[in-house]
């Protein structure tokens, strides 16, 4: 994947600068609302009061999640775009697959990753030029090499906090008073949908607490990296299968 190798050294609040500068309202941020995108978050709102912000109600969210969009609207001002799935797609995935297909197969967790994060999240991004997200390179293996700036489809992926540490978040958190997820008292170290996030213990790997019964697999949905090989092809099977049905139904659910 390309990415502006020029711009890997910029501080976060520069890198933030630069985005809001360049793109103007075809930028936005994509929170889930965890420290790392509250920081991200409160950077932005001090450089512009106008920076969008996005997120993606999965339909599956602990309550938690939508108190943190209430308390971001109030605190910052700044209205939050919520993007929800295709109702039909969703639809079809729980005929075919049931509600909590994710338990299965780690195929079958990834196809409702795809139908409720990373489909809905690409028809938003079609409105804009860049969004920045809270990746962080020391969080887990598979984001080691996170870049600071690279190219998605033409879209430019924004992670100002990169090389951030888990102690700068919190160094940053408390030095501004930043809002923090009230599921991190509870003992999470990483918020997603309520049933596939559980606290995590001492010791370990930030992400743990994601889909923990897929021991051996890399705690991705999607969102930030493909999947290939043969669990790849397998899910390109699973998302054909609901969205050329969807495609031949139409929006109003008629025939199912
Ligand atoms: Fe579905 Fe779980 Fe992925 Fe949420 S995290 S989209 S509920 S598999």
């Amino acid at each position: 994947m390309p990415y502006y190798e020029e711009l890997d050294d910029l501080p976060a609040e520069e890198l933030l600068a630069w985005g809001l500068r360049t793109f103007g309202d075809r930028f936005a941020i994509s929170t889930s609302f965890q420290k790392s995108g509250m920081v991200i978050i409160d950077m932005a709102a001090r450089i512009s009061s106008k920076v969008r912000i996005v997120t993606l109600d999965t339909g599956r969210l602990p309550g938690e999640t939508y108190e943190m969009m209430d308390i971001v609207r109030r605190r910052y001002g700044i209205q939050i775009e919520a993007v929800m799935p295709d109702p039909l797609e969703v639809q079809l995935m729980v005929k075919n697959h049931g509600a909590n297909l994710f338990h299965t197969e780690q195929t079958y967790r990834m196809l409702c990753c795809q139908v409720r994060k990373v489909r809905p999240l690409d028809r938003k991004l079609r409105q804009f030029r860049a969004y920045a997200v809270g990746l962080r390179r020391l969080t887990s293996d598979s984001r080691n090499e996170v870049h600071k700036v690279d190219d998605k489809n033409g879209i430019a992926k924004i992670s100002p906090i990169a090389d951030w540490t888990r102690q700068d978040i919190e160094d940053y958190t408390r030095r501004h008073n930043v809002p923090i997820h009230p599921l991190y008292a509870l003992g999470y170290s990483s918020i997603g949908c309520d049933p596939c996030t559980r606290p995590t213990e001492n010791g370990e790997d930030e992400r743990a607490g994601r889909w923990w019964w897929e021991e051996a697999a890399a705690k991705e949905c999607g969102l930030h990296f493909s999947t290939d090989g043969k669990i790849g092809r397998k899910l390109d099977i699973l998302i054909e299968e609901v969205t050329q049905t969807t495609n031949g139904y139409g929006f109003d659910g008629s025939g199912i």
